[in-house]
């Protein structure tokens, strides 16, 4: 009975990572219901957060809990947001408090790669797996653990910062203070910056499409890889070195049986994620290789709110 009673419940999601806030409604079983997404208003978060609750609580009954993916660090134990590069302090400082005191119900507030692993973990790429670790690649790249159904927090919250692993000890500062780390080589932006760099220095590249266009994204360079652009794939594809020498670092340590990634650098599809099992298996130790299934995530930009939701229910 109480299964069925937690499938009549519904929960809302909702992921604050700039420049899209979304949210989705879901059901007990972890499918959408439905979805919203609007530009996040950095300085009215609540209010948005306040207004996107109510229009998803006309379209499905029994919600009393809202997950919320934060783009920065949480303290799972007191709901503060402790940092966040994206969220104003004057957002940040009350945010748990403001939102539950606006709406009458129940926040629980966490990372948004957390989320993202725990949506991917109980319906996307992850599902069946007991033990998972997540890895994104957008933006910045982020990770987070799951042992046994749980989150590993780690001793103060910042388990899984996979993107500040040393792949490069005489490389470029990264915004953790650390040279090298693999958010300097390959987050979106830093692809963006590594082509370009070479579009600078060496002639030949000129014949690639992306010479055309100076201020080109990373989304670019995938597009045009999958046009066969010789250049563009060559740069997904020592992307994908980089990133599974990451990827073998977390085999070697933890022997974990599913290594899902998520992010939009995964965008590229088959063209990244081959060269990242490549490396992954050159460089980890093989039994330990052999025992990881490494797969792309399924859940796409929902991953986050999802995640977020499913968190709600799974703290009641
Ligand atoms: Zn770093």
């Amino acid at each position: 009975m109480a299964n069925s009673a937690q499938s009549e419940q519904n929960f809302i999601g909702i992921d604050l990572c700039e420049p899209i806030l979304r949210a989705a409604i879901v059901s007990g079983d972890g499918s959408v219901i439905e979805r919203r997404e609007a530009p996040l208003d950095r300085e009215r978060v609540v209010q948005q957060v306040v207004q996107v609750v109510a229009s998803l609580r006309d379209r499905a009954a029994n919600v009393t809990t809202v997950g919320v993916a934060i783009p920065g660090l949480v303290n799972r134990f007191t709901d503060r947001v402790l940092a966040s590069t994206e969220l104003p302090a004057t957002v940040r400082e009350d945010l748990h408090s403001e939102l539950m005191k606006a709406t009458g119900l129940r926040f629980e507030l966490e990372n948004d790669a957390n989320a993202a692993a725990y949506g991917e973990y109980k319906v996307g790429a992850g599902r069946g797996s007991r033990d998972m670790f997540y890895m994104s690649i957008g933006n910045g790249i982020g990770g987070a653990i799951i042992f046994d159904g749980k989150l590993w927090a780690g001793a103060s919250g910042l388990a899984g910062e996979v993107g500040h692993i040393t792949i490069d000890t005489e490389g470029i500062e990264c915004i953790c203070g650390n040279t090298g780390c693999l958010e300097t080589v390959a987050s979106a932006p830093n692809i963006v910056r590594r082509a370009q760099e070479r579009l600078d220095r060496d002639s030949t590249s000129s014949l690639s499409r992306l010479a055309f266009n100076k201020e080109f994204t990373a989304d670019d360079i995938a597009q045009e890889a999958k046009n066969d652009d010789d250049f563009s794939l060559m740069m997904i594809e020592r992307t994908g070195k980089y990133i599974g020498t990451g990827v073998a670092s977390v085999i070697n340590l933890l022997n974990i049986e599913c290594i899902v990634l998520g992010g939009g650098v995964m965008d590229a599809g088959e063209l990244i994620l081959e060269p990242i099992i490549q490396e992954a298996k050159r460089r980890a130790f093989q039994p330990c290789f052999e025992a990881t299934r490494i797969v792309a995530a399924t859940l796409g930009k929902d991953a986050s709110a999802v995640g977020a939701a499913l968190l709600a229910r799974d703290a009641a």
